[in-house]
């Protein structure tokens, strides 16, 4: 693999990452909301992943910088890369699958809001998060630059730091003992680890 192919491996896997996406959200406008967290601190958290998972990344394969940080191409770690990227697509696609219409870009409950504990949410509470942190890693290994490398995994980690208990509480008010049960009985990311 060449750091051109490379580079365009990582820009497929956001293609691919929007596709998946399109048909869940037009599905899931259709659906009324009936509580929202939706707020600046929201807003600011989506924007720094955006920045980390998909701007800094663009700006460095468009133009090269910062080459400051850039480390040596290594066809292998490239190679490594398709491995978490298409973990991440197939986990992301699985996840608005199995969430269905309770599926929203924020915080939110809809009409009718089930919780759901099947499929990649057995074991898991949180894939789509899992799948952003891939995505990242993805980035790191398809990207030659330290920096840029870093960047979406850092972006995926402040959404899912500053959100991930918030989101928790507005479940357990929601669904009480049934989510209390969900939590002792499944992990954050990665299954029967954290
Ligand atoms: N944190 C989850 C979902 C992200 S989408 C994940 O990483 O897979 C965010 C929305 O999903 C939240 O607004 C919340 O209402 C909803 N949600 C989160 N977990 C859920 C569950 N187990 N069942 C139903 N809805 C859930």
């Amino acid at each position: 693999m060449t750091q051109t192919v490379a580079a365009i491996v990582w820009f497929a896997g956001l293609v691919g990452w929007t596709i998946i996406r399109q048909p869940f959200e037009r599905r899931a406008k259709k659906v009324a909301v009936k509580k929202s967290l939706f707020d600046r601190r929201e807003s600011g958290l989506l924007a720094l992943a955006l920045l980390g998972l998909f701007a800094i990344p663009a700006v460095y394969v468009l133009t090269g910088f910062p080459a400051a940080f850039d480390r040596p191409f290594v066809a292998w770690i490239a190679w490594a890369g398709l491995v978490p990227d298409v973990a991440a697509l197939w986990l992301f696609r699985r996840s608005h699958a199995d969430l269905g219409r309770n599926w929203s870009i924020s915080l939110e409950l809809r009409d009718a809001h089930t919780l759901v504990k099947s499929g990649v949410y057995r074991r898991i509470r949180h894939p789509m998060y899992t799948s952003f942190f891939l995505l990242g890693v993805a980035q790191a290994l398809l990207l030659p630059n330290w920096l840029v490398g870093l960047a979406g995994i850092a972006g995926a980690a402040v959404l899912f730091g500053f959100r991930v208990g918030r989101e928790e509480k507005m479940m357990l008010e929601s669904f009480g003992e049934d989510y209390r049960t969900y939590m002792a009985h499944t992990k954050r990311i990665v299954p029967w680890i954290i």
